[in-house]
């Protein structure tokens, strides 16, 4: 550990989430319930745009949804799509935490290494991208620079090429794709890439996507389809009788609580049945620019990763760190970031440095989700950990089909209130 409380080793090389499946409950849609025990300063948004103020009158919402991060509106998107009366409330502005601080890769086998309902949740979220970024281009005109590139993992030494002979052999044996490239096919592809990489494994299913635009069109779309935002509205309590919150000193009542705050759910009182079932993990990422592309995949190594964009940035993430809710962008972690992406690609040195920032990941206490039904009235859609980009939309269709069966039997209430949210 550095003196910044930086830990080098907690870099994103470690690929620590976990799934567990918990139980069997029939009203969700998956046939399971996930419970990945689970990820602040805003970052602007990029393109100017505010939801036209004349839809901004809903009176008797059926969902309240708290927090608008990629999780939050693409739960109000879908909604509002499917007819209900939606207003999200946010303390600040749409994507403002983690979900704008993200890289935006879409990593099944990159996050995920053992097979499971956890793996299996990714993938199926992956899959929807194709379609959603069509969709929202078409409804709001926002690219969301999906892109299909692949993702490349390096190596440099024995350990580290060993690890990743091992990790493609159990990826092809279980019939996914993958592919291992020698070092003059992963210069010959990725020429930008140091002269020592020895050995390449190449994700072709593992995609990216520019996370602040996502959420840019997710909440475009969802205040199109008819869900109000109401911004700068700090939720203070979650209520049960009757069911709703308190904002603004205010009591605001709906059928549905939706609680989407990322890291900050166990802040609110009433939200989580357990406020310690989240909590945050700081996430600190580095952005340069080149005025030539410099890479067309996603890289990472052991100790970095980095995510190119169409306007020539190159992102390069990131740590991971138990410090609870500080969002300090740190002197050693600059540092830290660029050596290990120069490491990858020497000429990252010779870029302009453009910008750096952090993010709170909301990690739950099993590295799963929560995407459960609490309790009458009050739905939980938090804990996405690293993975909140590429689950958002299998996220959105399990709160949709949690919120359109209705209040479970007080039985299978108390169940998942026991063993998914204690
Ligand atoms: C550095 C970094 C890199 C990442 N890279 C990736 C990646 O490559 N791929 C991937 O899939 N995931 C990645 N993630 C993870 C991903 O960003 C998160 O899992 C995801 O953004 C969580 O979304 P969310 O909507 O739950 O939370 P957030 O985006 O944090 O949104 C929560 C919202 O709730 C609001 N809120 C909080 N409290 C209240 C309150 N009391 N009242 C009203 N509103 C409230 C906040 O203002 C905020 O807007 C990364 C995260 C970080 C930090």
């Amino acid at each position: 550990m550095t003196a910044g409380g930086f830990y080098a080793e907690s870099l994103d090389g470690d690929y620590g989430a976990g799934a567990e499946l918990v139980e069997s409950a029939p009203f969700l849609l998956l046939g399971v319930a996930y419970r990945v025990d689970v990820h602040p300063e805003p970052l602007s948004l990029p393109i100017g745009w505010m939801p036209d103020p004349k839809c901004a009158s809903v009176k008797k919402p059926d969902v309240i949804i708290v927090g608008a991060g990629v999780i939050g509106c693409a739960c109000a998107r879908l909604l509002a799509r499917r007819g209900a009366k939606v207003v999200v409330l946010d303390r600040g502005e749409p994507g403002g935490e983690a979900s704008n601080a993200a890289a935006g890769m879409l990593a099944p086998l990159g996050e995920a290494h053992e097979p499971g309902p956890f793996f299996d949740l990714l993938r199926e979220s992956a899959a929807m991208f194709p379609a959603l970024a069509k969709e929202l281009h078409d409804e709001t005109g926002i690219d969301v620079e999906y892109r299909r590139e692949g993702l490349l993992e390096v190596a440099f030494g024995d350990d580290d090429e060993r690890a990743l002979r091992e990790r493609a052999r159990s990826i092809a044996a279980r019939g996914l794709s993958v592919e291992t490239w020698d070092a003059s096919a992963v210069r010959e592809r990725e020429p930008a890439v140091a002269e020592d990489v020895r050995f390449g494994l190449f994700l072709p299913d593992d995609h990216r996507v520019d996370p602040v635009k996502l959420t840019l069109a997710l909440w475009r779309s969802a205040a199109d389809a008819g869900a109000e935002f109401r911004l700068g509205a700090p939720v203070t309590r979650v209520i049960d009788e009757p069911n709703g919150v308190e904002v603004g000193g205010e009591r605001l009542q709906a059928s549905e609580v939706v609680i989407a705050a990322g890291a900050f759910s166990g802040l609110i009182p009433g939200a989580l049945p357990r406020p310690d079932d989240v909590r945050p993990v700081r996430g600190q990422m580095v952005a340069v620019e080149s005025s030539r592309r410099l890479l067309r995949r996603s890289v990472k190594s052991a100790h970095a990763y980095l995510v190119p964009r169409d306007d020539g940035r190159i992102l390069i993430g990131a740590t991971v760190e138990d410090v609870g809710f500080d969002r300090t962008v740190t002197a050693s972690a600059v540092r830290d970031l660029l050596s290990a992406a120069t490491r990858i690609v020497p000429a990252i040195a010779t870029c302009r440095f453009r910008d750096a920032w952090s993010g709170l990941r909301p990690r739950s206490s099993t590295d799963a989700p929560i995407i459960a039904r609490a309790r009458e009235g009050l739905v939980i859609a938090t804990g996405h950990f690293r993975n909140g980009i590429v689950l958002a939309p299998a996220t959105a269709k399990l709160v949709a089909a949690i919120v359109s069966q209705g209040a479970p039997s007080k039985s299978a209430t108390s169940r998942m209130h026991s063993r998914h949210v204690r």
